[in-house]
């Protein structure tokens, strides 16, 4: 018996729950090996010429094109009709015309809604600090996750492009971003290489944030070779651009959905627009694989957040995700440092609230027990 299962056999139980299989299959396939990840389908679809020799414009165009065809390929793939080796291996392919635009993005970047415009290759620094530098803190094998993730492997990524006050990753997203580890996409190749060869379920992106770092996410699938089902652990504030480079290779999305209107988002995170641009990725990740969301309940948001989240959630894609309700709230960071600055947040969840955020989900019908 392995160490893991010894520390959380629910990670084995969870798939005895149909609904968690149904809503997971494409994930619980890719995990087992019987399908491919969807990286792995993008790198057999052909682009038919040189990405660098386009103009961005015309890249977008292939793009889309590409991804019709990644549509229809995908299907066969999950059906049956069609396997991974039946494709060929072309020379530039769908990846690359993604690998080229998040190049291209780089140089006014606007992977996500801050949309500074910093040309981030040339040393200029957006709201999240970096420039096109990505720096892993660290990398391992996390048993700490919901069930069918478990045993994750999770990769820590440096800054964030978020604020939150009460962070509980603030050594690395806000005090000290770049004080991690300098990788390239070959690097965090082998990194994935080796937390799947040790038994990682996934490869989870996550910091931090994932979204500044896609253009060395996207150029590491590349060179990574062996299947392994890729996890987007996410705020979600990426642009509508980072959806599109996105949707065709992550096969499981791990969404925070933490505040139910934009008043909330701007005074705890300093993020405009959250509601707008959260709800709007929200579903266009929905479409595309499983999901899980991740709710974090915070002390006195209860009516304000909690339930217009999980509301949402129940008006628009209920049946087709899982809900994580999430009750570990600690005054965290900046607000351990200055209560009196925001003392809705200044303590721990009371019982009383936790039970009222699993009333309401009960209420709306949204499934969360299997991965609580
Ligand atoms: S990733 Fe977002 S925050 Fe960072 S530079 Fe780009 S647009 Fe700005």
């Amino acid at each position: 018996m392995s160490l893991w299962y010894v520390l959380r056999p629910d990670a084995i139980k969870v798939w005895e729950n149909p609904v968690v299989v149904e809503r997971l299959r494409w994930y619980y396939d890719v995990m087992r090996d019987r399908k491919p990840a969807k990286f792995m389908i993008c790198k057999r679809l052909d682009a038919g010429c040189d990405p660098s020799k386009l103009s961005l414009e015309e890249l977008w165009k292939l793009h889309d094109d590409l991804s019709k065809e990644f549509g229809r390929v995908w299907s066969m793939i999950c059906s049956d009709e069609l396997s991974l080796d039946e494709l060929p291996r072309p020379k530039f392919s769908y990846l690359d015309v993604k690998i080229e635009i998040a190049k291209r993005i780089l140089l006014s970047c606007h992977f996500c809604e801050h949309r500074c415009g910093v040309n981030r290759l040339s040393g200029e620094r957006g709201f999240c600090r970096l420039d096109y530098r990505t720096y892993v803190h660290s990398w391992f094998h996390h048993y700490g996750e919901e069930a069918p993730l478990v045993p994750s492997g999770t990769i820590f990524y440096g800054s964030c492009n978020f604020r939150c006050v009460f962070c509980q990753n603030w050594d690395i997203s806000q005090e000290h971003p770049l004080d991690g580890v300098e990788v390239d996409a070959w690097r965090l190749a082998l990194m994935q290489k080796e937390l799947r060869k040790t038994g990682a379920r996934n490869i989870n992106h996550v910091g931090g944030e994932p979204t500044p770092n896609l253009h060395t996410i996207l150029e590491s699938l590349k060179y990574l070779d062996v299947n392994v089902p890729q996890l987007w652990n996410s705020n979600m504030y990426c642009s509508v651009e980072t959806m599109k480079l996105l949707k065709d290779v992550i096969d499981i999305w791990l969404p925070d959905f933490k505040y139910g209107n934009n008043k909330c988002a701007e005074r705890l995170s300093g993020i405009k627009n959250y509601w707008e641009v959260v709800t709007r990725n929200l579903k266009i990740a929905a479409e595309s694989a499983p999901m899980i969301i991740r709710h974090l309940v915070l002390p006195n948001h209860i009516e304000c957040c909690t339930r217009p989240v999980l509301k949402w959630i129940a008006d628009n894609i209920k049946d087709k995700v899982l809900v994580n309700v999430m009750e570990q709230y600690r005054p965290e960071w900046l607000v351990s440092k200055y209560p009196e600055k925001w003392p809705d947040i200044s303590r721990r969840l009371r019982s009383s609230e936790i039970e009222e955020a699993y009333a309401i989900a009960r209420e709306l019908g949204i499934v969360y027990e299997p991965v609580s």
